[in-house]
Order: structure tokens, then C-alpha cells, then sequence
């Protein structure tokens, strides 16, 4: 049978529910029936609601208020039940919002409820008078966009779905405390709503917890991802064998000498000097790197210590060296054995007494520079010779920090092949597999004279010649794969990609100088080839690269400028 309230019936007394309230002063409780209740300080709730509102976000801290609303509401229907168990459903029914009002949260005043228990059909509108939370936003957060009447509106779906025995929403249509004139409230069952899903989200407990645990584990992902680009000014690597560097360097950062980087020729002495520097107090001044063998000897001077206008013909102005430019920073010198005397003099006296001249210059500028040196000759071999200064060499030589060929730190490999086919992926924009696991092999027993740098070029080659989506082979890394790599430790890769013996093969000149005039090279070419390679392994150091070749600087030269390579490089 369905019921309905109208609002011009009697309200109906509820006397019944102020006596279930006693006061037990003494024991320090108050009970309602049988539940015990607090008395609290509205202003206090306020505060707490807005600390929430504050900390959470407007959406959480509605869920919360819903919910905090709904568990009191179920717990009312309860009661309701039991106080009036002979009433009709309507008067029953009232007991909810006479509670609120008991309460002192709201003055509720049903407009029109229409209950039909065994249809389950329900329809209910109620205003709310002076609610608690309308105050609150006023007091505390000021006016909010949307209806404020969390709580309220908890206890409303809880009450009346706990009585119906079924999902029974209510929505305040308008709120005080957005702005509305008066606070109403309109509810019926959730499938009549298009929304229900969305709203009852809000008391489904959603604990912040979870979504800390998710923050936390995204930070430190983060951190460590931080921390690996931190280690590419390390270089990367976990051998201990590149472990023990980074402690050295780790040191070497904290102090104020100079440091002198050894090791074969593509070890990444310049990622390692970098590295000493942003861990140094000297971090946020300038980092400048020099490669003493790409610069032509009688500019050296002029490029590393400055140059005054008409120190030489072609010096029509002044300029800063690039110990100027570093002042207060550090300076990388690479290949500092290749330094003229003249040079090897002033930095000697920059390192000695913080000062230098320009070229040219007759006033004495004070520089403050941190002079990592690197050389991937022997400096000993070199002062022996007489082309080094003694007192220079012991000057640079107070902290040496070797760095291990690859070779010696093959545990590396993988990382880094990782790290560099990530680098060309981004760079090609590609995607391949990686490397195959023969390819692979074939690098964990090849001998990487040319070190970081080869294994870089090789990666990078994979990348070029190998499809989206497909393993890099060995064909792609090399040209042409050792037979038996085991055997020969001593592979290297020429300059066209191929694996070639070591030098414990040379001796069989038959082989290599049939396959040149097998396939008609001519000796010009062979000779340009072999200069190619020279130079590229002395990094286009003219002197180097005459060494390795057996000749004279100037005749490499000559060569170099008559078959075009100089002019190109
Ligand atoms: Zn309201």
C-alpha cells in the first residue's frame, strides 16, 4: 500500500527520540538508545573539514563526508524501526529527518515523501533549513561551486535505502551554499537516476593510500632514472672494474688538484672529466673541453692561452683563450701530450702561480682553472723522450685515475649496447629488436681496441642497417664475421665495418694482399685507405697518425693534402 506525506499533515511529535538521548556526565558518555554520541564543537568540525578540503581535494573530501554521513544513517533506520514499531511507514519514515534535526545538523522539512513498500517505489523531496555544513562553508571555505551538503546528504541515501531495502539516491537539485536559496533534496531509486554509477563512487571508500603507494613507487622510478642520467656523466657501467674509477673520481671531484686521466684511445676520458667536474664545488662554472691534437700546433698558444690584436699576422683582435673562458671552471685538455713547448711553458706557470699572458700580451691576467689532463699515451715514455716537460708531467700527475679499456670490463657491455641503442633509436627514430644473441656473443668476445667509441659506431651501424622490429645481426654490427672468434681474441674492425685479425695474424700478408688484388684495388686507393684508418685512430691527429703509419709528420701531411683528406677533415 502506498503512503504519502504531505507536508500540511501533522508533524509528527517525536518525543520519542529526545528520550532515547541521556546523559551520563560523570562517566563522561552520552547515549543515544544504545549508541554512544559525541558533543563537538561545530567550529572545530570546520576546521577539520576544511584541513580535508585543503589536503585532499575538493572530490575526495566530499567521498569522505558522504560516507561519514552514510554510516550514521544506517544506523538510524535501525533505531527508527525499532522505536515505532506499531506506526505507520510514513510516521516511521520521519524519524529520519527528525534525528537530523535532534541532532542538530539540519532542520529537515519533508515536502512530500511517497513510500510504497511493496512496490519498493519511492519518491521523497525535503528542504533543509540552517544546515551544519552550509554554515561551515561560510565560515571556513567561503562559497564553493556545488552543493555543500556532504553529510547530509550521506545520511539521506543511507537512511532511506537501509529503510526501503533498497538503493534509494538522494540529490540536493539546490544548495545555500553555492549560492542557491534554499537547500533541497530530492530522492528515489538509483536506476532513476542516469548517473547513479558516477555518484555512488563517492562512497565507495577509495583510500588515498593506494594512490600514495602509486606515487611513491612512480617517484622512485623517477629517482633512479635520475640517478642513471646522473651516471652518464660517469659514463655507465657496474663492473667493478669502472666501479673502482668512480670512487677515484669521486675523490678526485672533492679536491682542487689536477687530475690525469689514462687509458686507450675511446674509453670516454671526456664523459669521466665532465663527470669530475659537476660533482666539484665547481659544477655550476663552466666546463670546456680541448682536444690539444685537433688544434694545429702554432695556434695552440693563441687558442688555449688568448691572443692580443697584432700579436701575429691574422691576429686582427683581441680574444680570450679558453682558459679565460673557463675561468672558475675546469678545463679538459685531451691529448695534452701533444702540447708545444711553448704551450707546455705557460700552462706549467697557469698551474704554478694561476696566471697567464696572452699571446702577444704583456699583462698578466689571473685565471682560477681546474686542469684535468688525458692522455692515452704514456707521459713517462713521452718526458724520456724530451718531448714532454718533467715538471709539467709531475704537476698534472698528482691524482692519475686509469680508466680500463672495455675489454677489461666486458660485464659493461650489455648496459651499454643498451644504452646506445636506446641513444640511435631516438636518433633514427627506430625501434629494433636488439642485438641477436649471436651478435651479442660475437661482442662479448671481440677485443674493442677503439673501445666505447668503436662499440658506438658499431651500435649505431646495427641501428642503420637493421629493419623496425627486427634482431640486429652480427652481419649488421660486421661486415664480415671472424670464423672463429674464440680463437681470435684479437679481432678489430677496419674502417668499412669488417672484423680483421689482430696483429698476431698480420704475419699473413699472403691472404689480405691477394684479396686486394683479387678485387683490382689499386694502390692509390690502398694507400688512402690505410690513411683513412691512421687518421681516424689518431683522431685526426696529423703527428699520430704518421707515427702509426711509419712517416714523417710532413710527409703524412703531404700525402693527406694530395689525396684531398686533409682539405676534408
Ligand atoms: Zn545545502
Amino acid at each position: 500500500m502506498a503512503v504519502s506525506y504531505k507536508p500540511q499533515l501533522n508533524y509528527v511529535d517525536f518525543r520519542d527520540l529526545t528520550e532515547q538521548i541521556r546523559f551520563q556526565s560523570t562517566e563522561g558518555k552520552i547515549w543515544f538508545g544504545e549508541q554512544r554520541m559525541l558533543l563537538m564543537h561545530l567550529s572545530a568540525m570546520a576546521a577539520f573539514r576544511r584541513e580535508i578540503v585543503n589536503s585532499m581535494g575538493v572530490e575526495r573530501a566530499k567521498g569522505f563526508f558522504l560516507r561519514l554521513g552514510y554510516q550514521s544513517g544506517v544506523r538510524d533506520a535501525e533505531l527508527a524501526r525499532k522505536l515505532r514499531p506499531d506506526r505507520d511507514e510514513i510516521d516511521i519514515f520521519l524519524a529520519g529527518p527528525q534525528l537530523h534535526s535532534l541532532k542538530g545538523m539540519v532542520k529537515a522539512v519533508p515536502l512530500e515523501i511517497d513510500i510504497d513498500q511493496e512496490t519498493g517505489e519511492f519518491y521523497g523531496r525535503v528542504e533543509w533549513i540552517d544546515s551544519f555544513e552550509v554554515e561551515i562553508c561560510q565560515t571556513e571555505l567561503g562559497q564553493m561551486d556545488e552543493s555543500v551538503c556532504w553529510s547530509l546528504l550521506g545520511y539521506a541515501c543511507a537512511y532511506t535505502s537501509s529503510f526501503m531495502g533498497r538503493e534509494i539516491i538522494f540529490r540536493e537539485v539546490s544548495c545555500r551554499g553555492c549560492g542557491d536559496e534554499k537547500c533541497i533534496i530530492e530522492g528515489k531509486p538509483a536506476e532513476q537516476w542516469e548517473d547513479a554509477e558516477e555518484f555512488k563512487w563517492y562512497f565507495k571508500a577509495d583510500p588515498i593510500i593506494e594512490e600514495l603507494y602509486d606515487l611513491q613507487a612512480q617517484l622512485s622510478s623517477l629517482r633512479s632514472s635520475l640517478q642513471q642520467q646522473q651516471g652518464q656523466y660517469y659514463g655507465i657501467g657496474q663492473s667493478s672494474a669502472y666501479n673502482k674509477v668512480c670512487k677515484m673520481i669521486d675523490k678526485a671531484a672533492q679536491g682542487k688538484v689536477s687530475v690525469l686521466l689514462l687509458g686507450e684511445t675511446g674509453v670516454g676520458k671526456e664523459v669521466i672529466a665532465r663527470s669530475v667536474h659537476l660533482r666539484s664545488e665547481r659544477a655550476e662554472s663552466p666546463f670546456i673541453a680541448v682536444n690539444c691534437a685537433a688544434i694545429p700546433p702554432d695556434l695552440i698558444e693563441a687558442e688555449l692561452f688568448g691572443v692580443e690584436k697584432g700579436a701575429y699576422t691574422g691576429a686582427n683582435q683581441s680574444r680570450e683563450g679558453r682558459f679565460e673562458r673557463a675561468n672558475g671552471g675546469t678545463i679538459f685538455l685531451d691529448e695534452v701530450i701533444e702540447l708545444t713547448p711553448r704551450a707546455q711553458a705557460t700552462l706549467l706557470r697557469v698551474l704554478q702561480e694561476g696566471e697567464l699572458e696572452r699571446v702577444g700580451d704583456n699583462r698578466t691576467r689571473k685565471v682560477n682553472v681546474r686542469v684535468i689532463a688525458a692522455t692515452n699515451e704514456s707521459l713517462e715514455q713521452a718526458v724520456e723522450d724530451g718531448r714532454f716537460r718533467a715538471d709539467l708531467f709531475y704537476r698534472l700527475n698528482v691524482f692519475p685515475v686509469k680508466i680500463p679499456p672495455l675489454r677489461d670490463r666486458l660485464d659493461d657491455l650489455p648496459v651499454l649496447i643498451e644504452h646506445f641503442l636506446k641513444k640511435f633509436h631516438s636518433e633514427y627514430d627506430k625501434k629494433t629488436l636488439g642485438l641477436s644473441d649471436k651478435a651479442l656473443d660475437l661482442c662479448l668476445h671481440y677485443h674493442w681496441p677503439g673501445n666505447i667509441r668503436e662499440l658506438e659506431n658499431v651500435i649505431e651501424r646495427g641501428v642503420i642497417l637493421t629493419d623496425n622490429n627486427e634482431c640486429i645481426s652480427q652481419e649488421a654490427l660486421f661486415v664480415a664475421a671472424p670464423p672463429s672468434i674464440e680463437t681470435q681474441p684479437a679481432d678489430c674492425v677496419d674502417a668499412g665495418g669488417n672484423v680483421t685479425s689482430g696483429p698476431s695474424a698480420a704475419a699473413d700478408s699472403q691472404h689480405w694482399s691477394e684479396h686486394i688484388l683479387g678485387n683490382q684495388i689499386s694502390l692509390e686507393e690502398v694507400e688512402e685507405t690505410l690513411m683513412r684508418v691512421a687518421m681516424e685512430r689518431a683522431s685526426q691527429n696529423v703527428s699520430k697518425a704518421a707515427r702509426i703509419l711509419g712517416l714523417t709528420r710532413p710527409a703524412l701531411a703531404y700525402r693527406l693534402k694530395k689525396s684531398g683528406i686533409l682539405a676534408e677533415s
